[in-house]
């Protein structure tokens, strides 16, 4: 498809579907390279609908064979075929039966869509619209339809042979054929069906729901991989007993399985009772997994398993509501995996998320609302803003309406939507009735894009001890929305004194910590204040928002010291190292300021209080970070040098302290992924990290001996990063080490392809080409392209942004090899050109220059296609 021939999807052109489908039959006899699928679908005509006419279903590259009306064969002039679609003429007024033959070579399908060889199984990817490569169908989400699934295989080739719900019969056939057939009693649309088979080894594990019904669990991986599934295992179990206490909601087949597969476009999917996963969600061990892996592992097993009652129990209506299932989701994950570990932890880093992938995404060419209203791919839609702001909303929504009735609003969503495809205002409705308030001006955080700004100014009266507070929201424009109208922020806030929160007073009573802002602009005037306040604003990050308000050094010292919120106080040390990076990206000579240096000196003395708070805490501003904050005319290798800067003066001035810290959170004893142990490390090695950024014999010695010592991943990696930086022979030398040792671990040598795309020194790029031919290496594998050509781009400021512009044609090259095999792979990458225009000029040029060709080449995917053309826009 050609660039031109972009055609926009709108909500605003959403009809019911003419018909519906109540049960969909599929054969499928699988061959590598010519399965045979028949569909029996059993359809009426949708009494909703006003639609006369012919049956039109969608396809996609289908090779179609026969057809038959209610058991008879179709006669070729009652229907039209193509590869893209199949249309029944005149369809009969009453309930019928409509069976299609098609094939398919899943060994030749590199899109990952529909269904495909992996590795070692067959598997399918259904999301978003990856039905229609499988058979003819109403391939939309509000088509809900109840499956039976035959499958038919090898059984040498396929041993395992799994589909959704519970298996209702199997057995053997003749010439070593075997056969198993599943029944999926809940309706549910196309995009969650799917089906797995191969060789592929098994570990089970059962459940007792809450009302005493037992669940078998079931996690499929390639075999010799059994001894990595326990920990998903185990979080599979805490997710579904989270959800029974938190929520309420109870899993409701005889089995719920998880496939691990090593070619996956995304991270997971949530078809009903079969999530496929992308084995780095699945596969963890001390020895192969860091830390976060394990917390990833945790946090998408969750958020897979909780998509069974929102998203697969209630579904969306359509793929505008994409965020219906996907905020949602994530917010319940977020909330869940908050309660295992520790809570401003969790929340700090999603913020940290948030803003280094949605606040860039949504300040360039990209920006698009929680809920678009118009599409050219929908794939391209499974962004930050969908899933991280979507998160934000819902989260906002229970801060403005409270704990109880946000609970009342989501059992009556439950309640009321069970079974059903439904929107944001449905959603919605369930809140304003349950917190009998009008949400009208709240969904607007669905409808504009952008991310708003707060401006804050205070003034403290001494004599009438009060402080008046203004705020006031500014809403940038974004792409198709140059103007927008006031939205409502949940503001969190206190006044901090000398020792902590100020007991004060809002319009005579106690104040509660909480403000909505609805208008332009409102002063709020607090009693009480009987000493010099410093205002701690949107604690706990109450909204998704940029917030300006002038605090100097002084007042940010206060709130490290003296601010209930965990949240605030690591944002008080991160807006005082950005003041000062600021500075030294204007002038590298600024002196740093001491008092800076003695606060990080008492966060690390204090450290061992809560160490993984201590470690985000000492933690840099990313230069992404530092970007943002300075806005236009962004020079990247400024930004890294004004890091560095701070970097070495903090490794020099703090030496002894962080050697201290190195010692105390040393452990002994067993690898345990427990949150706790996680965040001695975390501090550990963000204090290794820093004291190598000194570049002193000692510090590197330090950093190999970890290297060389390390019983766990978590360690040996952030050795390894932090030798890789040095850019001497004993970084090297760690490189070549690590390589030889996990020479059959594609996952782990990901992590070693990572490590090197990152570096941010000018023969990186020599170094990523170089590592293309490494045998680990594909251009076909998702996880490899993302391991090396994706951190390249997105995680390696200074060479991605080389003020050449060879960082931008090396990835456009890619770009453009990959697009014919893999459209959402290639476009995925594209998309770390969404802040090309905040950089200084020349840069700027260069990339555009880059876009530019990219859009003009013909054959383009509508994947890559679009992207290219709303960048430049
Ligand atoms: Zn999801």
């Amino acid at each position: 498809m050609t660039a031109a021939a972009l055609e926009p999807v709108r909500l605003a052109d959403y009809r019911v579907p003419a018909f519906l489908i109540d049960t969909v039959h599929l054969d499928i006899r699988l061959e590598r390279t010519q399965t045979r699928i028949v569909s029996t679908l059993t359809l009426r005509r949708n009494p909703h609908s006003a639609g006369q006419g012919a049956l039109k279903l969608d396809g996609d590259g289908l090779v179609f064979v026969e057809a038959w009306l209610d058991g008879v064969s179709l006669p070729s002039d009652a229907y039209s075929v193509s590869p893209h679609g199949f249309s029944l003429h005149q369809p009969p007024a009453e309930p019928f039966t409509l069976a299609i033959e098609t094939r398919l070579d899943p060994s030749a399908n590199t899109q990952l869509m529909g269904l495909y060889r992996s590795n070692s199984a067959y598997c399918t990817q259904c999301e978003a619209e990856g039905f229609r490569r499988i058979t003819y169908f109403l391939d939309r989400p509000d088509v809900l339809s109840v499956y039976t699934t035959r499958i038919e295989a090898s059984f040498q080739e396929a041993p395992v042979l799994l589909a959704n719900g519970n298996r209702t019969e199997h057995g053997s056939l003749a010439d070593g054929r075997h056969y198993a057939v599943w029944h999926d009693p809940f309706p549910k649309p196309s995009y969650l069906f799917a089906m797995v088979a191969g060789d592929l080894a098994m570990v089970a594990d059962s459940f007792t729901t809450r009302s005493g019904r037992e669940v078998r669990l079931e996690i499929y991986v390639e075999h010799g991989k059994e001894d990595r599934c326990a920990y998903a295992m185990d979080a599979l179990k805490r997710s579904m007993r989270w959800d029974e206490q938190a929520f309420g909601r109870e899993y409701d087949l005889d089995i719920f399985m998880i496939v691990a597969v090593s070619d996956f476009n995304m991270g997971a999917m949530e078809n009903k009772g079969l999530n496929i996963f992308n084995d780095k969600y699945v596969l963890a061990l001390p020895q192969t997994a860091t830390d976060s892996d394990f917390a990833a592992v945790e946090a998408i097993i969750a958020h897979e398993y909780f998509h069974n009652w929102t998203g697969n129990r209630i579904t969306c209506r359509d793929w505008f509501q994409l965020c219906l299932k996907e905020g949602l989701t994530v917010f319940r994950d977020q909330e869940f995996s908050s309660d295992q570990r520790s809570r401003p932890v969790k929340r700090i880093n999603d913020v940290k998320l948030l803003r280094s992938q949605q606040f860039s995404e949504d300040g360039g060419p990209l920006a698009h609302p929680v809920r678009p209203e118009i599409y050219n791919e929908i794939n391209n839609f499974y962004t930050a803003t969908v899933y991280e702001k979507g998160a934000e909303v819902v989260r906002m929504l229970k801060t403005l309406i409270g704990d109880e009735a946000f609970a009342a609003g989501m059992d009556l969503y439950f309640q009321r939507h069970d079974g059903e495809a439904v929107t944001i205002e449905d959603f919605l409705t369930c809140f304003a009735e349950a917190s009998r308030r009008d949400l009208g001006q709240f969904m607007l955080w669905y409808r504009q894009s952008g991310t708003p700004e707060i401006r804050a100014e205070g003034q403290w009266d001494e004599e009438a001890g009060t402080y008046h507070l203004s705020l006031k929201q500014i809403l940038p424009p974004t792409p198709g929305q140059p103007n927008k109208q006031p939205m409502l922020f949940p503001i969190r806030l206190g006044l901090v004194g000398e020792d902590g929160d100020l007991p004060v007073t809002l319009d005579g009573k106690p104040f509660d910590g909480l403000v909505a802002l609805a208008e332009s602009e409102r002063n709020y005037v607090f009693g009480n204040v009987r000493q010099a306040p410093v205002p701690s604003l949107l604690r706990g990050f109450s909204a998704p928002v940029k917030l300006t308000v002038a605090l100097d050094e002084e007042a940010l010292l206060t709130l490290l010291k003296a601010d209930s919120d965990p949240f605030n106080r690591w944002q008080a040390s991160q807006s005082y190292a950005l003041k000062l990076l600021l500075r030294l990206v204007k002038d590298p000579t600024t002196p740093v300021d001491p008092r800076f240096i003695a606060a990080v000196r008492g966060l690390l003395a204090g450290g061992a209080v809560d160490p993984a708070f201590t470690a985000l805490s000492l933690a840099l501003p990313s230069e992404t970070d530092i970007a943002r904050e300075i806005g236009n005319d962004v020079d990247p290798q400024a930004v890294y040098q004004a890091r560095s800067i701070l970097r070495r003066t903090l490794a020099r001035d703090l030496q002894a302290d962080l050697l201290r810290t190195i010692e105390n959170m040393t452990m002994a004893g067993p690898y345990s992924p427990q949150a706790a142990d996680a965040g001695r490390r975390s501090l550990r090695n963000g204090a290794l990290d820093l004291i190598c950024a000194g570049g002193t014999p000692q510090a590197l010695d330090a950093a190999a001996a970890q290297f060389d010592k390390a019983d766990n991943m978590t360690d040996e990696m952030a050795a390894l990063a932090t030798l890789a930086l040095s850019a001497t022979p004993a970084g090297e030398r760690a490189l070549h080490n690590f390589r030889e040792r996990y020479d059959n671990d594609p996952l782990v040598i990901d992590k070693w392809m990572g490590v090197q795309a990152m570096l941010p020194l000018e023969a990186t790029l020599d170094r990523v080409k170089e590592l293309m031919h490494d045998p680990a290496f594909s251009l076909h594998n998702p996880n490899r392209v993302r391991a090396l050509i994706g951190t390249f781009c997105s995680a390696n400021q200074t060479q991605f942004n080389r003020a050449d512009g060879e960082g931008y044609r090396f990835v456009a090259d890619i770009i453009l090899a990959i697009d014919p095999k893999n459209p959402q792979l290639a476009a995925r990458l594209l998309v770390a050109f969404k802040t090309w225009r905040s950089l200084e000029q020349g840069r700027r040029t260069l990339a555009a220059a880059t876009l530019r060709d990219i859009a003009r080449r013909p054959g383009l995917s509508r994947d890559v296609a679009d992207i290219a053309q709303r960048s430049l826009a």
